[in-house]
């Protein structure tokens, strides 16, 4: 058995005063800091892995490595120089890059072949069943986020770079940095200006999806009441995959006609100054793909047939002890991750759609002191674009692009440069 944690909204400084209510975050250390999720499933690549009673439940910590890419390129950035990242084993991993992509792409044609792929829904629904059958690698989607879903920060660090991205996930991540180490350390206090975290024990893979779901309602019901919330789980079935993502902040905005909660992400910098236009654009697409999947969770009201059959979840299983009695506790009793979808429904269907206006804050770690807020209108289109391209990405349906000539400075400051085929022809400065 392992456990998770409960966490108790704090008042917020600088924001309403919240009451005290209950957050949950996993026991065995991974508190939902920054833009970790707690309480998800392993990182495992096997779908096969599941973990049975009483056993321990390793707990996915999203963001400390899906935002170590991107967040890595950003602060690496600003910088004069990166250490080369040489070892025999990456050099190995690296080699056998070129063969899993061809793979995967074979892969993807069979299914094009079967006709499952002209049904998007369908093709993600078989995956588990797929994999088990064989063992020959699939897509990234099928091989990486077939367990948790894609997350927001799989599509952003797939805009920023898609072959850094494919190295990153068949390679390895790169090094955390002391600017990505201090970010990870500001999102844990502001989150604890919000809430606090208690443990809970968790048994199950039901289980450690219940916490991330009781994670949403009792953040929503935070945001209703309270007019705030911080780091706020999301999980939505959205362009045929399941995704998932933790939106920094939420204000609700109040006009005399009309309620719309405020989607915020706050980026700390290393040094007093705005980030290049590409790394901004970064954010932005970051914000719109949040509302994007807060608007898609309200308008489908969370599917949760194919919630449990793509991630082969028993809904009736009973949660654990600790989860029923703090559910109980917090006035939304639930016994089975059946009883909390219906309560995730049941609080989308009084949240509004979010406002069209979004905002990207950029804080200098050193003081906190607030360096720009940019807010900018939410565009549909382009986001649809955005999500349509990383997917294909994301499916095998194509090869990974490198960075654009334009852009081409990024790979100057890419822990991967050694290995990558652009290597070399990085030239240019962050504009
Ligand atoms: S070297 Fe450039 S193109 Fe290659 S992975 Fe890094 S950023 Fe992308």
């Amino acid at each position: 058995m392992t456990s998770e944690s409960w966490l108790v909204p704090q008042s917020l400084k600088g924001g309403p005063i919240l009451k005290h209510q209950k957050y949950w975050s996993t026991r065995n250390g991974h508190v939902r800091s920054g833009k970790t999720v707690a309480g998800s499933p392993e990182m495992t690549d096997s779908p096969t892995q599941r973990p049975q009673n009483s056993t321990k439940i390793p707990v996915e910590i999203v963001s400390e490595e899906e935002m170590a890419l991107i967040e890595a390129a950003f602060s690496l950035a600003t910088r004069s120089s990166v250490p080369p990242v040489s070892s025999a084993q990456f050099q190995r991993n690296a080699r056998s890059i070129r063969s899993i992509t061809l793979l995967s792409k074979r892969s993807f044609s069979r299914c094009s072949d079967a006709g499952v792929a002209g049904d998007i829904e369908d093709s993600c629904g078989d995956l588990g069943s797929t994999q088990k059958r064989n063992r020959v690698p699939q897509s990234l989607l099928h091989r990486f986020r077939a367990r948790r879903g894609l997350s927001v920060t799989d599509i952003t660090a797939t805009e920023w770079c898609e072959k850094q991205m494919e190295f990153f996930l068949t390679i390895g991540k790169p090094k955390a940095t002391k600017a990505m180490k201090a970010g990870s350390a500001r999102h844990a206090v502001l989150e604890k200006e919000v809430v606090k975290r208690e443990k809970l024990d968790v048994e199950s893979v039901e289980d450690t999806w219940a916490i991330k779901i009781i994670n949403f309602i009792v953040g929503a019901k935070q945001l209703l009441f309270d007019g705030l919330t911080r780091e706020l789980p999301l999980i939505g079935f959205t362009d045929g995959v399941w995704m998932v993502g933790v939106i920094d902040e939420i204000r609700m905005v109040v006009t005399e006609s009309k309620r719309n909660p405020t989607l915020v992400e706050t980026k700390t910098r290393s040094k007093a100054t705005l980030p290049s236009e590409p790394q901004q654009r970064n954010g932005r697409l970051q914000l719109m793909c949040y509302k994007y999947l807060w608007d898609s969770l309200l308008a489908d009201k969370f599917p949760s047939r194919k919630f449990f059959d793509f991630f082969s979840l028993n809904p009736n299983r009973l949660l654990s002890q600790d989860i029923r009695d703090s559910t109980s506790k917090s006035g939304f009793p639930a016994e089975t991750l059946d009883d909390l979808v219906r309560c995730l429904q049941n609080t989308c269907l009084m949240l509004p759609p979010t406002h069209e206006q979004l905002l990207l804050r950029y804080e200098f770690q050193e003081d906190h002191s607030l360096l720009r807020e940019h807010q900018f209108a939410y565009d549909s289109d382009w986001i649809r674009d955005s999500i349509k391209r990383s997917l294909e990405f994301w499916r095998g349906e194509r090869e990974p692009s490198c960075t654009s000539d334009e852009e081409r400075w990024k790979c100057r400051f890419c822990q991967y440069a050694s290995t990558c085929p652009m290597n070399g022809s990085a030239e240019g400065t962050p504009n």
